[in-house]
C-alpha cells in the first residue's frame, strides 16, 4: 500500500518531532533490550501523535518478556530509578533528567475484577494492542536496534488516521467497557475526526450500558471531554449518541442546549474577558439539566465540592426568579450577593433572561466593590456585633452600587443618620 510508512520515513519523523532527549532515551531503550535478547515497543497514544505530527511525551513501554528486568538494566545503565509493581509486571524507569517512562511486561498478571482472583494472562504484543479502544491507538513501534522504527499496525490504525475515522476493533468493544463511548467522543473532539458508521452504529447500539458506569468515572470523562472540544459540539455529540438521554433528558431539547451552551461560552469570552472567571467544564454537562429543569437528575453524578455549589446556587436561582426583574444594582445585590459569579452566569445562559447586559453589569461591578464600612467602624458608632451588623454593611453596599454614596465619609454620615433615625 502506498499510503504505508516505510521505516525509514517513521525514523525520520520520530528524529525530527520527539524533543532530542525523548530521542536519545528510546535509542537506549531499543539497544538496552536488545541486549537482554528481548523485543521492545513503543506504544499507545504516542505513536498515534508521532504520526499525526502532535506532541506527546507520555512515554509507554512493551516489553516481550519482563518489564521490570529491562527497567533494572536501563537503570543499570544509564542511571536513574526504578519503581517496580512485581504484581502486575511494570515499572517506572524515572531517568537522571527527570523523564519518566513506563514498562509493561506483555507477560501480564492483572484482574479482571478488583475482588476476582488474579488471571494470568501469557501474551504477546498482539494481545496487548487487541485489548485496545481504537484503531488509532493500537499501533507500535519497534524499538530493537536491529529493527528500530518499524511500524506495527495490525488493525489499520495508521489508514484510519490518514481518513481522520476513530474505529474500535471488535463489536463488542463498547458492551465491554462503555467508557470507550466518551473516549471516542474525546478522540473525535481533539482530532475532528469522525467515528466511522459500524463504530457509531454500536456506540448507540450499547448505549444503554453507560448507565452502569460509575458516576465518579462518568464524572472524570465528561470533564476530560468538555476541557478538550467546543462545548457545543461536544454536547451535540452526547445526545446524538443518546448519551444525555440515558440520564432522562429529552432529545428535543439539543438546540436548545446547544444554544444555552453557546451563549455560556459568549459571556465568558466577550463579557468577563480578562476578568479571571471561567466555566468550570462541568457547568457544560449541566446544562442540558438545567434546561429541562431536572437538576435532581444530575445529582446522580459523583459531583466535587465546586459542581455541587453549582448545582445548588443555580437551583436556588432557578427556584426564586425575582432578581430577573430587579431595576437596579443595589437590588441585585440584595438578591444576588451570596452567589457566585458561574451560578449567576450559568443561570443567564440556561434561562431566558430579559435584561442580560443589567446582571452582567452588576457581575462586573461587585469585583471591584470595596467596603467603605467595616466592623470596626460600626463597634466605633456604638453597635454590639450581631445580626444587625451584616444588614448595615448590606445597605451601605447597596448604596454605594446605587451611587448615593462613594466614600467612607460619606458612609459614616449615612451611618449617622440611620442610627439617629433608628433610636428617635
Ligand atoms: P491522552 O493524550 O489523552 O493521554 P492517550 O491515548 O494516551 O491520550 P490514555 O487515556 O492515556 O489516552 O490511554 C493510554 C492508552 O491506553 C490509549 O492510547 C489506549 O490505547 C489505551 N486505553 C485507555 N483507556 C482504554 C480503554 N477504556 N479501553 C481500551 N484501551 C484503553
Amino acid at each position: 500500500d502506498k499510503d504505508d510508512l516505510s521505516t525509514e520515513t517513521l525514523v525520520q519523523k520520530m528524529e525530527q518531532q520527539l524533543p532530542e532527549d525523548v530521542w536519545r532515551l528510546l535509542k537506549k531503550i531499543g539497544e538496552t533490550a536488545s541486549d537482554l535478547n528481548m523485543p521492545v515497543f513503543l506504544i499507545g497514544g504516542i505513536v498515534r501523535d508521532i504520526l499525526l505530527n502532535r506532541p506527546n511525551d507520555d512515554i509507554d513501554i512493551v516489553a516481550e518478556g519482563n518489564g521490570i528486568l529491562l527497567a533494572r538494566g536501563l537503570k543499570e545503565a544509564f542511571g536513574g530509578e526504578v519503581v517496580e509493581h512485581e504484581s502486575f509486571g511494570t515499572a517506572t524507569w524515572v531517568t537522571a533528567s527527570g523523564l519518566s517512562i513506563d514498562v509493561v511486561s506483555s507477560r501480564l498478571e492483572y484482574y479482571e475484577q478488583p475482588a476476582a482472583l488474579p488471571e494470568v494472562e501469557t501474551s504477546v504484543l498482539s494481545d496487548d494492542l487487541e485489548r485496545r479502544d481504537f484503531t488509532v491507538n493500537a499501533m507500535a513501534i519497534r524499538l530493537n536496534a536491529e529493527a528500530f522504527g518499524e511500524l506495527i499496525d495490525p488493525f489499520g490504525g495508521q489508514q484510519d488516521l490518514i481518513e481522520r475515522r476513530i474505529t474500535i476493533l471488535h463489536n463488542m468493544s463498547f458492551v465491554e467497557d462503555p467508557t470507550r463511548i466518551f473516549r471516542a467522543i474525546r478522540f473525535e473532539a481533539r482530532f475532528g475526526f469522525k467515528m466511522d458508521a459500524q463504530t457509531e452504529k454500536f456506540a448507540l447500539e450499547s448505549i444503554d450500558k453507560v448507565i452502569y458506569v460509575s458516576p465518579q468515572r462518568i464524572n472524570e470523562e465528561l470533564k476530560r471531554l468538555f476541557k478538550e472540544g467546543d462545548p457545543k459540539s461536544v454536547i451535540r455529540r452526547l445526545f446524538e449518541l443518546h448519551v444525555f438521554q440515558q440520564f432522562g433528558i429529552h432529545g428535543e431539547h439539543m438546540e436548545l442546549v446547544c444554544t444555552a451552551a453557546e451563549d455560556l461560552q459568549k459571556l465568558y469570552a466577550h463579557h468577563l474577558q480578562g476578568q479571571n472567571v471561567q466555566p468550570s467544564s462541568f457547568a457544560y454537562f449541566l446544562l442540558p439539566f438545567f434546561v429541562e429543569e431536572k437538576l435532581y437528575a444530575a445529582k446522580k453524578f459523583a459531583l466535587t465540592k465546586k459542581d455541587l455549589n453549582l448545582l445548588e446556587e443555580t437551583t436556588a436561582l432557578q427556584a426564586d426568579k425575582s432578581w430577573q426583574h430587579a431595576d437596579n444594582q443595589g437590588d441585585f445585590h440584595r438578591l444576588l450577593h451570596g452567589l457566585s459569579d458561574e451560578a449567576i452566569l450559568f443561570s443567564l445562559a440556561a434561562g431566558q433572561v430579559p435584561e442580560q447586559s443589567a446582571v452582567i453589569g452588576y457581575v462586573l461591578r461587585r469585583q471591584d466593590l470595596t467596603a467603605l464600612l467595616t466592623g470596626a467602624d460600626l463597634m466605633k458608632a456604638g453597635l454590639k456585633p450581631g445580626p444587625a451588623f451584616s444588614e448595615i454593611l448590606m445597605q451601605t453596599e447597596v448604596k454605594q452600587l446605587n451611587g448615593d454614596i462613594s466614600t467612607k465619609q460619606d458612609a459614616v454620615e449615612w451611618l449617622n443618620g440611620y442610627l439617629c433615625n433608628k433610636h428617635s
